[in-house]
């Protein structure tokens, strides 16, 4: 990993560059600029607040690279597929910028931390701007854009004490968090952060390293982000952090949890539906959050959380810090005080040194936790990380593709007979928009657009109506059901 202290790499100067200045730097020509995002919610909403600061600073925003002046790649190191894919978007921007040497391309996030200076050497790229100077993105691509797509790369060292770049992060959140002139990708709904980085180091994970330690915001930016979420329209909110159950903030005498979080935005007139993702197993404030979610009809019941492993031998190797009977008790628990709840789960296979016997108790906790539906990654060394420096990559891939396709299969069974019981229901759902896919409408046959919506409990739903519901609520009988989907139709 790189991690040199600000640089500014052909530009002769070096330091720390402050957030951009609309006013200054407004274009004379409105340039264009096409942004790309790869991975998590985390860098979605980044991608967000991104936009909101470009537009800010007076440049236009294009779905067309062909238009662009500047395209900014906000990218994702969690998995070596997602950077492979991410060099391959470059490779077709190398070809562009033959024709189109003025084009500037900007690397943000995650890998532009991991790598630093040395993704300059790329031919396609111009800015290379780690996840912790976001908010001097619209600086760069002006400077660059102004001196012939000059190069300039900066990253910054994560540290445990980077008070100012914390301090100019939170002054970006706040600024960008709500863009009422764009409104939000997905009609209706927003995340909120409310925490960054992780301090947990699973050894096979790039994030710590490439976010930094958890730091946690005040709750009452938080909480007046989602007041201001909710005057703009905003229906439900998703409270986002790597760790959110961690969630923890001493104020004025009292030790905020993500529990009272959860209450106090329950109280936000407007705000209909609150989630929380992702939550690490451990017991510290479980009971409270549950206890939010059972007391308020606007916590949604949904919980996500990963196990990672189903056998104990791996799950100490991974450091992470619970037994699977241990998992599975958590669940216990959470369906005892919230009966309905639908749980989530992400899942590793191929972990240096998996068995057989090892793979097998994974699939035994798929198939006890009955988890609505499951992430399910092949295991990737990510360089720099304990697992990538301790372990060989022993499992050949064909044994990776083999035992991922087994627990597809466990989980998919398992999906369909929770689907099932939708049969004949009446959900509520929150309306995404138009679905991306043609769908067969199973009342008429007809292969016609169809709206998609999802449940409380995140089930997806796909049913017929007017795309003017996007973004708002909506009820739907459901008439047939498949693993991941509900269809249904509309009732008035
Ligand atoms: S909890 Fe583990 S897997 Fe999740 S972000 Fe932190 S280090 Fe990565």
């Amino acid at each position: 990993m790189v991690s040199r202290p600000f640089q500014v790499k052909c530009s002769g100067r070096a330091g720390l560059i402050g957030v951009a200045r609309p006013a200054i730097l407004a274009p004379m020509v409105k340039h264009r600029v096409h942004i790309k995002s790869f991975g998590c919610q985390m860098n979605k909403l980044d991608t967000a607040l991104v936009s909101a600061s470009l537009r800010e600073a007076g440049f236009g925003l294009t779905d067309s690279v062909k238009e662009a002046d500047a395209v900014v790649i906000n990218t994702c190191s969690v998995r070596e597929h997602a950077e492979a894919r991410i060099l391959s978007h470059l490779g077709h921007l190398k070809h562009l910028k033959q024709h189109r040497p003025g084009l500037v391309v900007a690397i943000i996030g995650c890998m532009a931390q991991r790598l630093g200076q040395t993704l300059l050497e790329h031919d396609a790229v111009n800015i290379v701007c780690g996840p912790t100077q976001i908010p001097q993105i619209a600086e760069l691509i002006a400077e660059s854009l102004a001196h012939s797509a000059k190069q300039l790369a900066v990253t910054a060292e994560i540290r445990h004490d980077a008070e100012p770049a914390r301090q100019a992060l939170e002054a970006f959140e706040l600024a960008h968090a709500v863009d009422g002139e764009q409104g939000p990708a997905t009609p209706g709904q927003a995340f909120v952060r409310v925490m960054r980085g992780c301090n947990n180091f699973c050894t096979y994970c790039i994030v710590p390293y490439v976010r930094g330690p958890e730091v946690c915001r005040p709750p009452q930016a938080i909480l007046d982000q989602v007041k201001q979420l909710a005057d703009e329209g905003i229906k439900q909110v998703t409270l986002l952090g790597q760790t959110v159950n961690a969630y923890q903030y001493t104020s004025g005498g009292k030790t905020w949890s993500l529990a009272d979080l959860l209450h106090r935005a329950a109280e936000v007139e407007g705000i209909e539906w609150i989630r929380f993702v992702t939550s690490y197993p451990s017991e510290a404030f479980y009971d409270d959050i549950l206890q939010a979610m059972a007391s308020s009809s606007k916590v949604c019941n949904y919980l996500h959380m990963p196990a990672q492993s189903g056998s104990d031998r791996i799950l100490r190797a991974m450091n992470r810090h619970y037994t699977a009977e241990q998992y599975l008790e958590l669940l216990a628990r959470a369906r005892a005080v919230v009966p309905d709840i639908a749980v989530a789960g992400d899942f590793i296979v191929g972990f240096p040194g998996e068995t057989d016997e090892d793979f097998q108790a994974t699939v035994e906790l798929v198939r006890r936790a009955r988890y609505r539906n499951c992430f399910i990654f092949k295991y990737s060394p990510r360089p720099g990380t304990t697992s990538d420096k301790r372990h060989a990559d022993t499992i050949p891939d064909e044994v990776k593709q083999r035992r991922n396709v087994e627990l597809l299969a466990a989980q998919e069974q398992i999906s369909a007979e929770l689907s099932e019981a939708y049969q004949g229901r009446t959900v509520k759902v929150l309306v995404e928009g138009l679905s991306k896919k043609a769908h067969v409408n199973p009342t008429d046959g007809a292969n016609h657009p169809q709206l998609v919506g999802r449940t409380a409990t995140d089930y997806i739903v796909v049913f017929n109506g007017p795309p003017a519901l996007a973004g708002q609520f909506a009820r739907v009988r459901i008439t047939q059901t498949s693993p991941l989907t509900l269809f249904g139709e509309r009732i008035d």
